[in-house]
Protein backbone atom coordinates (compact mmCIF):
# COMPACT_ATOMS: atom_id res chain seq x y z
CA UNK A 1 0.00 0.00 0.00
CA UNK A 2 1.50 3.30 -0.52
CA UNK A 3 1.31 6.37 1.90
CA UNK A 4 0.77 9.90 0.97
CA UNK A 5 3.73 11.64 2.34
CA UNK A 6 7.09 11.43 2.10
CA UNK A 7 8.14 8.12 4.77
CA UNK A 8 11.29 8.16 6.61
CA UNK A 9 12.26 7.02 9.86
CA UNK A 10 11.34 10.33 10.87
CA UNK A 11 7.63 9.68 10.29
CA UNK A 12 4.83 9.91 13.05
CA UNK A 13 1.62 8.20 12.07
CA UNK A 14 -1.01 10.11 14.15
CA UNK A 15 -4.43 8.93 14.09
CA UNK A 16 -4.97 12.83 15.22
CA UNK A 17 -3.10 15.68 15.22
CA UNK A 18 -5.78 18.70 16.06
CA UNK A 19 -5.53 19.36 19.35
CA UNK A 20 -6.14 21.88 21.86
CA UNK A 21 -2.60 22.82 23.42
CA UNK A 22 -3.25 22.57 27.72
CA UNK A 23 -6.03 20.55 27.77
CA UNK A 24 -5.89 17.96 30.20
CA UNK A 25 -7.31 14.60 29.44
CA UNK A 26 -10.51 14.53 32.30
CA UNK A 27 -13.35 12.57 32.00
CA UNK A 28 -16.32 14.54 31.32
CA UNK A 29 -17.99 16.27 34.38
CA UNK A 30 -21.85 16.38 35.03
CA UNK A 31 -23.37 19.43 33.05
CA UNK A 32 -25.57 21.58 35.49
CA UNK A 33 -28.04 23.53 33.68
CA UNK A 34 -29.50 26.52 35.80
CA UNK A 35 -33.62 26.45 36.42
CA UNK A 36 -33.68 29.15 33.53
CA UNK A 37 -32.00 26.84 31.17
CA UNK A 38 -33.54 23.48 32.35
CA UNK A 39 -37.36 25.63 31.69
CA UNK A 40 -35.91 26.45 28.14
CA UNK A 41 -34.62 23.06 27.12
CA UNK A 42 -38.33 21.85 28.35
CA UNK A 43 -39.77 24.24 25.94
CA UNK A 44 -37.56 23.32 23.32
CA UNK A 45 -38.09 20.23 21.42
CA UNK A 46 -35.59 19.72 19.07
CA UNK A 47 -32.99 22.17 17.88
CA UNK A 48 -32.58 23.12 13.80
CA UNK A 49 -29.19 22.61 12.46
CA UNK A 50 -27.45 24.21 9.57
CA UNK A 51 -24.41 22.53 8.60
CA UNK A 52 -22.10 22.44 5.26
CA UNK A 53 -23.14 19.49 3.24
CA UNK A 54 -19.61 19.11 1.40
CA UNK A 55 -16.65 19.80 3.81
CA UNK A 56 -15.49 16.12 4.29
CA UNK A 57 -14.28 14.77 6.79
CA UNK A 58 -15.43 17.59 8.85
CA UNK A 59 -18.87 17.41 8.00
CA UNK A 60 -21.18 16.35 4.70
CA UNK A 61 -24.87 15.32 4.10
CA UNK A 62 -24.76 12.13 2.88
CA UNK A 63 -26.93 10.01 0.56
CA UNK A 64 -28.79 9.22 2.87
CA UNK A 65 -29.83 12.52 4.15
CA UNK A 66 -27.95 12.19 6.89
CA UNK A 67 -25.30 14.60 8.71
CA UNK A 68 -21.50 12.85 9.18
CA UNK A 69 -17.76 13.62 9.89
CA UNK A 70 -15.98 14.93 12.63
CA UNK A 71 -18.17 17.76 13.51
CA UNK A 72 -21.39 15.89 13.19
CA UNK A 73 -19.78 13.19 16.11
CA UNK A 74 -18.76 16.50 18.15
CA UNK A 75 -21.68 18.27 18.03
CA UNK A 76 -23.74 15.19 18.60
CA UNK A 77 -21.84 14.42 21.89
CA UNK A 78 -22.14 17.90 23.08
CA UNK A 79 -26.29 17.70 22.47
CA UNK A 80 -26.22 14.39 23.64
CA UNK A 81 -24.64 16.08 26.67
CA UNK A 82 -26.87 18.69 27.90
CA UNK A 83 -30.06 16.84 26.45
CA UNK A 84 -30.40 18.38 23.58
CA UNK A 85 -32.34 17.21 20.21
CA UNK A 86 -30.88 17.88 16.91
CA UNK A 87 -32.66 18.13 14.05
CA UNK A 88 -30.79 18.81 10.16
CA UNK A 89 -31.70 21.34 8.15
CA UNK A 90 -31.34 19.66 5.10
CA UNK A 91 -29.50 22.41 2.10
CA UNK A 92 -27.16 21.64 -1.04
CA UNK A 93 -24.39 24.27 -0.21
CA UNK A 94 -22.79 26.24 2.07
CA UNK A 95 -24.17 29.47 0.90
CA UNK A 96 -27.83 27.98 1.27
CA UNK A 97 -26.82 26.95 4.82
CA UNK A 98 -25.45 30.70 5.77
CA UNK A 99 -28.26 31.99 3.81
CA UNK A 100 -30.84 29.19 6.10
CA UNK A 101 -28.96 30.36 9.29
CA UNK A 102 -29.18 34.28 8.88
CA UNK A 103 -33.19 33.98 8.00
CA UNK A 104 -33.60 32.40 11.31
CA UNK A 105 -34.14 28.92 9.64
CA UNK A 106 -31.64 27.03 11.51
CA UNK A 107 -30.51 27.88 15.62
CA UNK A 108 -27.64 26.93 15.18
CA UNK A 109 -24.20 26.36 12.76
CA UNK A 110 -22.47 23.23 13.46
CA UNK A 111 -19.10 24.04 12.73
CA UNK A 112 -17.39 27.52 12.14
CA UNK A 113 -14.80 29.98 12.38
CA UNK A 114 -15.69 32.81 14.13
CA UNK A 115 -15.42 36.44 11.75
CA UNK A 116 -16.78 39.73 12.71
CA UNK A 117 -19.46 39.19 9.70
CA UNK A 118 -21.08 36.25 11.29
CA UNK A 119 -21.07 38.15 14.22
CA UNK A 120 -23.83 40.08 13.23
CA UNK A 121 -26.15 37.45 13.65
CA UNK A 122 -24.42 34.91 16.03
CA UNK A 123 -23.29 34.23 19.04
CA UNK A 124 -20.42 31.18 19.21
CA UNK A 125 -20.06 28.85 21.88
CA UNK A 126 -16.05 28.20 22.47
CA UNK A 127 -13.61 26.16 19.67
CA UNK A 128 -15.17 22.77 19.56
CA UNK A 129 -12.03 21.99 17.45
CA UNK A 130 -8.71 23.79 16.54
CA UNK A 131 -7.11 22.58 13.60
CA UNK A 132 -3.67 23.79 12.50
CA UNK A 133 -3.17 25.25 9.39
CA UNK A 134 -0.02 23.51 7.91
CA UNK A 135 2.63 23.69 5.03
CA UNK A 136 2.20 21.24 1.90
CA UNK A 137 5.12 20.71 -0.33
CA UNK A 138 6.06 18.03 -2.54
CA UNK A 139 7.88 14.71 -0.84
CA UNK A 140 11.38 16.07 -1.23
CA UNK A 141 11.16 18.83 0.61
CA UNK A 142 12.68 19.02 3.70
CA UNK A 143 11.03 19.95 6.96
CA UNK A 144 10.22 23.66 7.23
CA UNK A 145 10.22 24.00 11.13
CA UNK A 146 9.59 27.99 10.85
CA UNK A 147 8.47 29.55 7.62
CA UNK A 148 10.18 32.85 8.29
CA UNK A 149 13.60 31.26 7.89
CA UNK A 150 12.79 30.49 4.06
CA UNK A 151 13.88 33.11 1.36
CA UNK A 152 12.02 33.56 -2.07
CA UNK A 153 10.25 30.41 -2.04
CA UNK A 154 6.86 30.27 -4.04
CA UNK A 155 4.09 29.98 -1.73
CA UNK A 156 0.53 29.14 -3.74
CA UNK A 157 -3.09 30.47 -2.13
CA UNK A 158 -6.22 31.14 -2.63
CA UNK A 159 -6.64 34.71 -3.43
CA UNK A 160 -8.54 36.87 -0.59
CA UNK A 161 -8.31 34.25 1.90
CA UNK A 162 -7.12 35.21 5.10
CA UNK A 163 -4.39 32.63 4.63
CA UNK A 164 -3.15 34.60 2.22
CA UNK A 165 -3.37 37.90 3.46
CA UNK A 166 -1.73 36.35 6.69
CA UNK A 167 0.95 35.10 4.60
CA UNK A 168 1.72 38.01 2.81
CA UNK A 169 1.68 40.09 5.91
CA UNK A 170 3.72 37.95 8.41
CA UNK A 171 6.25 36.49 6.00
CA UNK A 172 6.89 39.26 3.11
CA UNK A 173 10.28 36.75 2.22
CA UNK A 174 7.76 34.15 0.52
CA UNK A 175 6.72 34.80 -2.92
CA UNK A 176 2.11 34.56 -2.91
CA UNK A 177 1.03 32.71 -6.08
CA UNK A 178 -2.92 33.94 -6.13
CA UNK A 179 -4.63 30.47 -7.33
CA UNK A 180 -8.78 30.39 -7.39
CA UNK A 181 -8.75 27.23 -4.91
CA UNK A 182 -7.50 25.15 -2.88
CA UNK A 183 -7.66 22.60 -5.06
CA UNK A 184 -5.65 24.49 -7.90
CA UNK A 185 -2.86 25.62 -5.16
CA UNK A 186 -2.27 21.90 -4.07
CA UNK A 187 -2.09 21.18 -7.81
CA UNK A 188 0.58 23.86 -8.49
CA UNK A 189 2.84 22.40 -5.72
CA UNK A 190 2.46 18.73 -7.34
CA UNK A 191 2.97 20.05 -10.87
CA UNK A 192 6.30 21.96 -9.32
CA UNK A 193 4.73 25.05 -10.14
CA UNK A 194 4.98 26.21 -6.42
CA UNK A 195 6.86 25.36 -3.58
CA UNK A 196 4.40 24.82 -1.02
CA UNK A 197 0.54 25.84 -0.28
CA UNK A 198 -0.72 26.65 3.40
CA UNK A 199 -4.20 24.13 3.91
CA UNK A 200 -5.99 23.20 6.99
CA UNK A 201 -4.61 19.60 8.27
CA UNK A 202 -7.46 18.03 8.09
CA UNK A 203 -8.78 18.64 4.95
CA UNK A 204 -5.14 18.86 3.32
CA UNK A 205 -4.38 15.01 4.50
CA UNK A 206 -7.97 13.85 3.43
CA UNK A 207 -7.80 15.49 0.37
CA UNK A 208 -3.98 14.78 -0.42
CA UNK A 209 -5.04 10.77 0.33
CA UNK A 210 -8.42 11.13 -1.60
CA UNK A 211 -7.30 12.63 -4.78
CA UNK A 212 -3.51 10.25 -5.19
CA UNK A 213 -1.36 13.20 -4.79
CA UNK A 214 1.25 11.01 -3.57
CA UNK A 215 4.39 12.73 -4.27
CA UNK A 216 3.07 15.84 -1.92
CA UNK A 217 3.66 15.70 2.16
CA UNK A 218 2.66 18.19 5.32
CA UNK A 219 6.27 19.78 5.66
CA UNK A 220 5.35 21.99 8.94
CA UNK A 221 2.90 23.72 10.63
CA UNK A 222 2.35 27.46 11.41
CA UNK A 223 0.50 27.09 15.18
CA UNK A 224 -1.03 31.22 14.65
CA UNK A 225 -2.83 30.45 12.10
CA UNK A 226 -4.81 27.56 13.67
CA UNK A 227 -8.59 27.48 12.70
CA UNK A 228 -11.15 27.58 15.94
CA UNK A 229 -14.36 25.87 14.87
CA UNK A 230 -17.04 26.75 17.22
CA UNK A 231 -20.85 26.12 17.08
CA UNK A 232 -22.97 29.33 15.76
CA UNK A 233 -25.79 30.21 17.90
CA UNK A 234 -28.68 32.49 16.50
CA UNK A 235 -28.05 35.92 18.53
CA UNK A 236 -31.71 35.88 19.67
CA UNK A 237 -30.93 32.35 21.50
CA UNK A 238 -28.74 33.25 24.52
CA UNK A 239 -29.28 30.17 26.30
CA UNK A 240 -29.16 28.31 23.44
CA UNK A 241 -25.44 29.00 23.72
CA UNK A 242 -25.03 28.72 27.36
CA UNK A 243 -26.45 25.57 27.14
CA UNK A 244 -24.04 24.08 24.72
CA UNK A 245 -21.54 25.95 25.63
CA UNK A 246 -21.96 24.10 28.87
CA UNK A 247 -21.57 20.55 27.03
CA UNK A 248 -18.69 22.03 24.90
CA UNK A 249 -16.54 21.93 28.72
CA UNK A 250 -17.58 18.31 28.89
CA UNK A 251 -15.58 17.63 25.63
CA UNK A 252 -12.30 15.82 26.65
CA UNK A 253 -8.72 15.83 24.56
CA UNK A 254 -9.26 12.64 24.12
CA UNK A 255 -12.68 12.76 22.58
CA UNK A 256 -11.75 14.83 20.43
CA UNK A 257 -8.52 13.11 19.52
CA UNK A 258 -10.59 9.93 19.06
CA UNK A 259 -13.81 11.60 16.94
CA UNK A 260 -10.97 13.24 14.58
CA UNK A 261 -9.00 9.82 13.70
CA UNK A 262 -12.23 7.77 13.19
CA UNK A 263 -12.63 10.19 9.75
CA UNK A 264 -8.43 10.97 8.81
CA UNK A 265 -5.61 9.07 9.85
CA UNK A 266 -2.98 11.66 9.21
CA UNK A 267 1.21 11.02 8.82
CA UNK A 268 2.91 13.96 8.97
CA UNK A 269 6.35 14.38 9.06
CA UNK A 270 8.11 15.91 12.27
CA UNK A 271 11.75 17.31 11.94
CA UNK A 272 14.30 15.36 13.21
CA UNK A 273 13.77 14.23 16.31
CA UNK A 274 17.06 15.74 17.73
CA UNK A 275 16.33 14.43 21.26
CA UNK A 276 16.45 10.89 20.10
CA UNK A 277 19.85 12.14 17.68
CA UNK A 278 20.94 13.50 20.94
CA UNK A 279 20.03 10.16 22.79
CA UNK A 280 21.93 7.92 20.70
CA UNK A 281 25.02 10.43 19.84
CA UNK A 282 25.08 10.66 23.60
CA UNK A 283 24.90 6.65 23.33
CA UNK A 284 27.84 6.34 21.19
CA UNK A 285 29.55 8.82 22.46
CA UNK A 286 29.59 7.06 25.58
CA UNK A 287 30.89 3.84 24.12
CA UNK A 288 33.32 5.69 22.40
CA UNK A 289 34.60 7.04 25.57
CA UNK A 290 34.18 3.75 27.43
CA UNK A 291 36.48 2.13 24.44
CA UNK A 292 38.85 5.35 24.71
CA UNK A 293 39.07 5.34 28.63
CA UNK A 294 39.57 1.10 28.72
CA UNK A 295 42.40 1.66 25.96
CA UNK A 296 44.02 3.47 27.43
CA UNK A 297 43.89 2.13 30.83
CA UNK A 298 45.20 -1.18 28.54
CA UNK A 299 47.75 0.65 27.23
CA UNK A 300 48.68 2.54 30.59
CA UNK A 301 48.45 -1.03 32.30
CA UNK A 302 50.96 -2.58 29.39
CA UNK A 303 53.47 -0.01 30.11
CA UNK A 304 53.27 -0.36 33.54
CA UNK A 305 54.10 -4.01 32.92
CA UNK A 306 56.63 -3.76 30.83
CA UNK A 307 58.56 -1.38 32.86
CA UNK A 308 57.84 -3.89 36.17
CA UNK A 309 59.17 -6.79 34.15
CA UNK A 310 62.48 -4.67 33.36
CA UNK A 311 62.67 -3.25 37.01
CA UNK A 312 64.03 -4.59 40.10
CA UNK A 313 61.79 -3.98 42.88
CA UNK A 314 64.41 -2.93 45.67
CA UNK A 315 66.37 -0.59 43.98
CA UNK A 316 64.28 0.67 41.13
CA UNK A 317 67.33 0.10 38.84
CA UNK A 318 67.34 -2.16 35.75
CA UNK A 319 66.89 -5.99 36.74
CA UNK A 320 68.55 -8.76 35.16
CA UNK A 321 66.57 -9.43 32.54
CA UNK A 322 67.06 -6.13 31.25
CA UNK A 323 71.21 -5.61 31.63
CA UNK A 324 71.28 -9.23 29.92
CA UNK A 325 69.28 -7.36 27.06
CA UNK A 326 71.27 -4.44 27.01
CA UNK A 327 74.50 -6.29 26.57
CA UNK A 328 73.58 -8.22 24.16
CA UNK A 329 72.22 -4.84 22.09
CA UNK A 330 75.69 -3.21 23.16
CA UNK A 331 77.44 -6.59 21.33
CA UNK A 332 75.70 -6.18 18.25
CA UNK A 333 76.15 -2.44 17.82
CA UNK A 334 79.89 -2.64 18.99
CA UNK A 335 80.05 -5.60 15.89
CA UNK A 336 78.31 -3.36 13.53
CA UNK A 337 79.93 0.00 14.25
CA UNK A 338 82.96 -0.99 15.35
CA UNK A 339 82.83 0.40 19.03
CA UNK A 340 83.95 0.18 22.04
CA UNK A 341 81.95 -0.49 25.22
CA UNK A 342 83.25 -1.57 28.60
CA UNK A 343 81.42 -3.05 31.52
CA UNK A 344 81.82 -2.48 35.56
CA UNK A 345 80.59 -4.80 37.45
CA UNK A 346 80.73 -4.52 41.72
CA UNK A 347 80.30 -6.19 44.50
CA UNK A 348 80.02 -4.57 48.07
CA UNK A 349 82.45 -6.17 50.50
CA UNK A 350 81.82 -8.10 53.40
CA UNK A 351 78.01 -7.29 52.83
CA UNK A 352 76.97 -10.50 54.65
CA UNK A 353 78.14 -9.06 57.64
CA UNK A 354 75.84 -5.62 57.15
CA UNK A 355 72.99 -7.63 57.57
CA UNK A 356 74.10 -10.03 60.24
CA UNK A 357 74.77 -6.78 62.43
CA UNK A 358 72.49 -4.64 61.18
CA UNK A 359 69.53 -6.58 60.15
CA UNK A 360 68.24 -7.09 56.62
CA UNK A 361 66.35 -3.95 56.75
CA UNK A 362 69.13 -1.63 56.94
CA UNK A 363 71.02 -3.76 54.74
CA UNK A 364 68.32 -3.22 52.32
CA UNK A 365 68.86 0.75 52.53
CA UNK A 366 72.28 0.15 51.75
CA UNK A 367 71.25 -1.02 48.41
CA UNK A 368 68.95 1.24 47.51
CA UNK A 369 71.71 4.59 48.59
CA UNK A 370 73.92 2.75 46.76
CA UNK A 371 71.67 2.18 43.77
CA UNK A 372 70.93 5.80 43.81
CA UNK A 373 74.73 6.65 44.22
CA UNK A 374 75.53 4.74 41.19
CA UNK A 375 72.43 6.40 39.06
CA UNK A 376 73.48 9.98 40.16
CA UNK A 377 77.30 9.52 39.10
CA UNK A 378 76.73 7.82 36.04
CA UNK A 379 75.82 9.02 32.07
CA UNK A 380 72.39 9.13 31.17
CA UNK A 381 73.45 7.06 28.15
CA UNK A 382 75.02 4.34 30.42
CA UNK A 383 72.67 1.38 31.85
CA UNK A 384 73.07 0.63 35.70
CA UNK A 385 71.31 -1.85 37.16
CA UNK A 386 71.00 -4.95 39.87
CA UNK A 387 72.75 -7.45 38.55
CA UNK A 388 71.79 -9.89 41.91
CA UNK A 389 71.97 -9.55 45.51
CA UNK A 390 74.78 -6.84 46.76
CA UNK A 391 76.46 -7.00 42.94
CA UNK A 392 75.34 -4.24 40.34
CA UNK A 393 76.62 -3.75 36.79
CA UNK A 394 77.39 -0.12 34.68
CA UNK A 395 77.23 -1.13 30.97
CA UNK A 396 78.89 2.34 29.88
CA UNK A 397 78.48 2.33 26.03
CA UNK A 398 81.20 4.22 23.78
CA UNK A 399 83.62 3.90 26.44
CA UNK A 400 86.90 1.78 26.11
CA UNK A 401 88.73 0.17 29.03
CA UNK A 402 90.40 3.15 30.46
CA UNK A 403 87.49 4.80 30.16
CA UNK A 404 84.94 2.81 32.49
CA UNK A 405 88.60 2.11 35.22
CA UNK A 406 88.76 5.78 35.88
CA UNK A 407 84.33 5.69 36.24
CA UNK A 408 85.10 2.34 38.03
CA UNK A 409 87.63 4.57 40.55
CA UNK A 410 85.45 7.11 40.48
CA UNK A 411 82.45 5.28 41.78
CA UNK A 412 84.55 3.29 44.78
CA UNK A 413 86.39 6.46 46.12
CA UNK A 414 82.33 7.93 46.14
CA UNK A 415 81.14 5.12 47.66
CA UNK A 416 83.74 5.26 50.33
CA UNK A 417 83.41 8.47 51.40
CA UNK A 418 79.55 7.92 51.98
CA UNK A 419 78.21 7.18 55.45
CA UNK A 420 75.42 5.32 55.38
CA UNK A 421 72.72 5.87 58.36
CA UNK A 422 73.61 3.52 60.77
CA UNK A 423 75.66 1.04 58.71
CA UNK A 424 78.39 3.82 58.39
CA UNK A 425 80.94 3.62 55.22
CA UNK A 426 80.56 1.00 53.16
CA UNK A 427 83.20 -0.33 50.10
CA UNK A 428 82.60 -2.40 47.43
CA UNK A 429 85.42 -3.92 45.02
CA UNK A 430 85.05 -3.34 40.91
CA UNK A 431 85.73 -5.52 38.09
CA UNK A 432 85.90 -4.01 34.61
CA UNK A 433 86.01 -5.24 31.01
CA UNK A 434 85.83 -3.61 27.81
CA UNK A 435 84.60 -5.32 24.58
CA UNK A 436 86.93 -7.09 22.56
CA UNK A 437 86.70 -8.19 18.44
CA UNK A 438 84.77 -11.42 18.59
CA UNK A 439 83.26 -11.11 22.18
CA UNK A 440 80.16 -12.19 23.35
CA UNK A 441 78.20 -10.53 25.41
CA UNK A 442 78.88 -13.74 28.28
CA UNK A 443 82.79 -13.39 27.64
CA UNK A 444 82.94 -9.58 28.76
CA UNK A 445 81.11 -10.54 31.70
CA UNK A 446 83.24 -13.86 32.36
CA UNK A 447 86.13 -11.14 32.37
CA UNK A 448 84.66 -8.58 34.14
CA UNK A 449 83.96 -11.36 36.90
CA UNK A 450 87.10 -12.15 37.07
CA UNK A 451 88.58 -9.04 37.78
CA UNK A 452 85.82 -8.27 40.41
CA UNK A 453 87.18 -11.91 41.88
CA UNK A 454 90.58 -11.08 41.34
CA UNK A 455 89.29 -6.96 43.26
CA UNK A 456 88.33 -9.42 46.09
CA UNK A 457 91.41 -11.51 46.12
CA UNK A 458 94.00 -8.77 46.37
CA UNK A 459 92.37 -6.92 49.55
CA UNK A 460 88.74 -5.71 48.41
CA UNK A 461 88.16 -1.68 47.81
CA UNK A 462 89.70 -1.72 44.47
CA UNK A 463 89.17 -2.09 40.88
CA UNK A 464 90.41 -4.48 38.98
CA UNK A 465 90.20 -4.69 34.53
CA UNK A 466 91.06 -7.46 32.03
P1 LIG B 1 82.36 -10.33 49.80
O1 LIG B 1 81.48 -10.00 48.68
O2 LIG B 1 83.16 -9.12 50.22
O3 LIG B 1 83.18 -11.49 49.56
O4 LIG B 1 81.52 -10.61 51.06
P2 LIG B 1 79.94 -10.67 51.10
O5 LIG B 1 79.53 -10.89 52.47
O6 LIG B 1 79.40 -9.48 50.42
O7 LIG B 1 79.74 -11.91 50.20
P3 LIG B 1 78.60 -12.95 49.99
O8 LIG B 1 78.39 -13.16 48.56
O9 LIG B 1 79.02 -14.17 50.82
O10 LIG B 1 77.33 -12.42 50.63
C1 LIG B 1 76.47 -11.61 49.95
C2 LIG B 1 75.46 -11.19 50.89
O11 LIG B 1 74.64 -10.19 50.42
C3 LIG B 1 74.53 -12.33 51.26
C4 LIG B 1 73.22 -11.69 51.51
O12 LIG B 1 72.91 -11.70 52.86
C5 LIG B 1 73.45 -10.29 51.09
N1 LIG B 1 72.38 -9.91 50.18
C6 LIG B 1 72.16 -10.32 48.90
N2 LIG B 1 71.05 -9.78 48.43
C7 LIG B 1 70.51 -8.97 49.44
C8 LIG B 1 69.36 -8.14 49.54
O13 LIG B 1 68.55 -8.03 48.65
N3 LIG B 1 69.18 -7.50 50.72
C9 LIG B 1 70.03 -7.61 51.75
N4 LIG B 1 69.77 -6.93 52.85
N5 LIG B 1 71.11 -8.38 51.64
C10 LIG B 1 71.34 -9.06 50.53
MG1 LIG C 1 79.72 -9.05 48.53
MG1 LIG D 1 78.24 -11.16 46.13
Amino acid sequence: MRRFSGLGPFLLLLGFLCSFPGRPLLAAPAVVLSPEEQAYLARLGSVRMCVDPDWVPFERINQEGRHEGIAADLVQLVAARVGLRLELYPVHNWEESLAASRAGRCQIMSFLNQTPERDAWLDFTQPIFSDPNVIITREEHDFIPDLSRLRGQRVALPRGTMVAERVRRDYPELQVLPTASEEESVALVSRREADMTVRSLIVAAYAIRKEGLFNLKIAGQIPEYTNQLRIGVLKEEPLLRSILDKGVATLTQAERDEIASRHVVVQVQRGIDYRLVWQVLGGALLVLALVYYWNRKLRRLNRELARLSVTDRLTGLYNRLKLDEALEGEVQRALRFDQPFSLIILDLDHFKGVNDDYGHQLGDQVLIHLARLLQDNTRETDVVGRWGGEEFMVICPHTALDGALSLAEKLRLLLQECAFPVVGPRTASFGVSAYRAGDQARDLVARADAALYAAKHQGRNRVEGS
